[in-house]
């Protein structure tokens, strides 16, 4: 059983719709938007924070993918934000990481 809210949007038992999606990732947009634009890039695989990556290509991976995202959408100028741990900020649990541009 798994609770978490990125894999139900995954498992597309959430709606939600995918502005971007490869083999490693998917994005959406926040659905409370802190900017103009604020997307989420997500991992598919189910990982809980930045702490528990093992696989550091991961990261190398969800970068690449957040330039494409940001050429797909017009994005210049932005800023990346991961929240790792709940007095951090983060909420859901499952690692992600924010792009914001205004
Ligand atoms: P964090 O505080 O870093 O864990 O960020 C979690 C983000 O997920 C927040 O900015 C929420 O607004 C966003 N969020 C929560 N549920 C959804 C959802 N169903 N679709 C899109 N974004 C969501
Ligand atoms: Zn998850």
């Amino acid at each position: 059983m798994n609770n978490c809210f990125f894999c139900k949007i995954l498992n597309r038992e959430i709606p939600s719709k995918f502005i971007y999606e490869d083999d490693v990732c998917f994005a959406v947009n926040d659905i409370n938007p802190k900017a103009k634009k604020h997307i989420l890039v997500i991992p598919k695989e189910h990982i809980v924070s930045l702490n528990y990556v093992e696989d550091l290509n991961l990261i190398k991976d969800l970068f690449s993918a957040i330039r494409k995202i940001n050429k797909q959408e017009n994005i210049t100028d932005f800023k990346t934000l991961i929240n790792t741990g709940k007095n951090a900020g983060q909420e859901v649990n499952h690692l992600h990481i924010h792009i914001l541009s205004n």
